[in-house]
Formats: C-alpha cells, structure tokens, sequence
C-alpha cells in the first residue's frame, strides 16, 4: 500500500469510529488533512464549528490566522499535514475527557507511523501536554523539544493570540522560526528527567 493508501484507509476507520461518544453530536468527522509526506505535521485540540461542519482542520477563524502564518515562513496547506488529537468536534468546544483522547490516542499515533514528520508542531496546551506530559507552553512555546527520539515544536494556539495581542506577537515570532527548527539550525532541548531537580529542600521532603 502507499503513503496516501494507508493515510486513507485511517480516515475511513476515523470517519465511521464510534469509540467514544463525541460522534453523537458531530456532523463530520475531521481526520486529518494535508501532505502526508510532509516534513511537518501540525496537531492541534479538537474540530470547532467549522471544522464539524467541513470535515476539514483549521479551516475557522483560527486556521486562517494559521494560513497567514504558514505564509511569512513560505509554506502553504499543501507542504504540511494538519490533524487533531479528538477527530470529532466535543459539544461547545469543551476540553476533551480523558477517555476520549484514549479512544482517538491510536488514531493520530497510526497517522504520525505513516507520515513519519521530522517535527511535530503542537498548537496549544492541550496538543503539547498530550505529547509531553511534562512541558509547559507558557515556558517553552518556540523551543523545540527531543521527547521519544520526535522533534516537537510548541507554538501557541492561533485561537488564543486571536483573544489575546500579546500571545498573537509571541505567536508571530515563534512561528519565524519554524524554518531553522526544521533545518536543524535551531537544536531541540531534552527536558530533564526527574522534577526533583527543580524542587527545594522543603518540597522535597513533602513528597
Ligand atoms: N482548533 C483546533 O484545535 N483544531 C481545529 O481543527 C480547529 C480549531
């Protein structure tokens, strides 16, 4: 089979997937879009109302803020691949339960088996946090991150810099960089193994 025959052979099994029960209330299911040979992959949370509606990811008011971002560092839809880690849209945009992301978790694992990225981006806590338990993004958007022999690059959600000014500049920057992340310019960080390290003689005796 090829890249683009197994690729959709996953949508299938995303499109009829009743694992969980976000697939009640959805209208589409949103699989997963773009190159599936990219070099880059783009995870984001969970389909909104546009997404639900299209089939298709980002393609809100978030996704074009994306598209504008893809394009000062000359990239288009068609030299990356987009998905979410929740395949169906939660009713109001609400966070993911815990065991919705386990059912979709095999889903998004088989996509990045059969893509094979050299760097996940993650947009948002929710992706970032999915993959790195112990990252935070208010620490290391724009840094990226050797976790499990992948390259992840954390950028924040484009739905908070559309809230939020500041987060849309930090955004615009950590963006600029994406490039050198994926040239190899820019080399990941390992986050350390035990938080012990980072705890007071206090703490650690509480623990
Ligand atoms: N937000 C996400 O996290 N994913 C989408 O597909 C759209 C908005």
């Amino acid at each position: 089979m090829t890249t683009e025959d197994l690729i959709t052979k996953i949508e299938k099994a995303i499109i009829g997937c009743k694992k969980c029960r976000l697939y009640k209330n959805a209208t589409k299911a949103v699989p997963g879009y773009g190159n599936p040979k990219a070099k880059i992959v783009f995870i984001g949370e969970a389909p909104g109302y546009n997404e639900d509606q299209q089939g298709l990811p980002f393609v809100g008011r978030a996704g074009k803020l994306l598209d504008l971002m893809l394009k000062t560092v000359r990239m288009e839809r068609s030299d990356i691949w987009i998905g979410n880690i929740i395949k169906h849209r939660p009713p109001e945009n609400r966070d993911p339960m815990v065991d919705e992301v386990r059912s979709c978790a095999p889903y998004l694992e088989e996509q990045l088996k059969i893509i094979k990225p050299k760097v996940i981006v993650t947009l948002g806590r929710i992706a970032l946090e999915y993959f790195i338990k112990e990252a935070k993004i208010s620490e290391h958007h724009g840094a990226p991150i050797l976790h499990k022999d992948k390259i992840f690059f954390p950028l924040y959600h484009p739905a908070a810099a559309l809230r939020n000014a500041s987060i849309a500049g930090i955004l615009k920057e950590d963006f600029r960089k994406l490039p050198k992340v994926v040239s190899g310019e820019i080399k990941p960080i390992e986050l350390g193994g035990s938080k012990i390290r980072f705890v007071s003689q206090e703490q650690i005796s509480l623990i």
